[in-house]
């Protein structure tokens, strides 16, 4: 069997150990102590493992944490950025509720499928290629950024400075389905508001003076909603709407927030383009569109093609039949691979229930993705 493998499921009970640790050190996004905490405790791993670890703080957020480490004998030739972020969907205290639990081969607990996991993955992956003493040719940079639930607004430039300098970026994300299947392609997502103003009048009295907020973004909802096009990829959710203030007022204001997803590049311009250019049906009413696209299409260039098929020879050996995917959610790694460096996604656990109250990986997944990773990265 192989070695690397072979030293890794030895250790599960260890990875089950700090992903207990991890999972319990809860990392909201929006909990700048409690996420600051979290990278502490990670960092101070990844020192121990003879990482040269570097702390970039942000104001509104998490703090963001680079960890780098050198594995060849002698001079390294490029770099590989293994790519996550510490924070997750779950507010502090969910623990109490949820607690980390291991039963019939699974772990549950806020944040163990995305992505504590991946973290778990990449640290005893790279401690494997350590300890094995397999020589690794290029340096290797785990950077896991405090605010990828959110957005990534603070985090997004320092993921591309890294990237470009990378020869590929590995992201630690969750992979898709209890198969594990990796994400080659990934939506790109925006979100808009649309804000009406119209005008106030008294429902019974003269209702003729008014111009109802509502009913314009009614109407433009049901225009916005014809944007989309299954076909090839555009989906459009209006998630959450409000305005006016009493049943007999004809309402002055109204907002919908829009959730926009795209296959292509060239459709997120597009769509773009279309909604800012909405105009109100009702010439007594004022439209005002705020927001735009967040994340770019993760597009399944020849690139990310390749990158999958060097990981899925190598899967093989393992017992690991790699499949792809394409999902609608985005990830740090769309930011990656529109800057056209060669992005694998989903190489974290495998399990199910993201943000979901039921989220859990597999456990004998977990040495698996890790030996997996440490192929990977020894390949270049
Ligand atoms: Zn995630």
């Amino acid at each position: 069997m192989d070695s690397i493998l072979r030293t890794l499921q030895a250790q599960q009970g260890e990875m089950v150990k700090m992903l207990r640790r991890l999972v319990e050190a809860e990392s909201p996004s929006t909990d700048k102590a409690a996420v600051d905490r979290f990278g502490a405790m990670v960092g101070g791993i990844a020192r121990r493992m003879q990482a040269r670890v570097r702390v970039f703080p942000s104001r509104q957020t998490g703090n963001h944490l680079r960890a780098e480490f050198r594995l060849g004998p002698g001079r390294t030739d490029g770099q590989i950025l293994l790519l996550g972020h510490l924070d997750t969907v779950w507010e502090r205290g969910t623990i109490a509720r949820m607690p980390f639990r291991v039963r019939r081969g699974r772990a549950c607990g806020p944040g163990v499928f995305d992505m504590k996991s991946g973290i778990v993955a990449a640290l005893f992956a790279l401690r494997a290629l350590r300890t094995l003493r397999i020589p690794v040719k290029k340096k290797v940079v785990l950077l896991l950024i405090s605010d990828e639930e959110t957005g990534s607004l603070t985090s997004r430039p320092l993921t591309e400075r890294e990237a470009r300098r990378s020869d590929c970026v590995l992201v630690l994300e969750p992979a898709h389905g209890l198969k594990g299947a990796l994400k080659t392609s990934r939506k790109g997502v925006g979100e808009f508001e649309i804000r009406i103003k119209g005008r106030a009048a008294h429902a019974g009295l003269d209702p003729e003076k008014g111009a109802s907020a509502i009913e314009e973004l009614a109407r433009q909802i049901l225009r916005v909603k014809q944007f989309a096009d299954r076909r090839r990829g555009i989906t459009i959710n209006v998630g959450v709407i409000s305005g006016g203030t009493r049943s007999n007022v004809v309402a002055a204001e109204a907002a919908a927030v829009v959730d926009v997803r795209v296959a292509r590049v060239r459709d997120q311009r597009e769509i773009e383009r279309k909604i800012r250019s909405l105009q109100p049906a009702d010439r007594r009413t004022s439209l005002k569109i705020s927001g735009g696209k967040n994340r770019p299409p993760l597009e399944r260039t020849r690139q990310v093609a390749q990158l999958f098929e060097r990981a899925r020879a190598l899967a093989r050996p393992l017992g690991i039949t790699l499949t792809e995917a394409d999902v609608g959610g985005g990830s740090d790694g769309n930011f990656t691979a529109a800057l056209g460096v060669p992005t694998l996604d989903g190489l974290g656990g495998v399990g199910e229930g993201a943000h979901a109250p039921h989220e859990n990986i597999l456990l004998r997944e977990l040495p698996r993705r890790a030996a997996l990773l440490a192929h990977l990265i020894a390949s270049f």
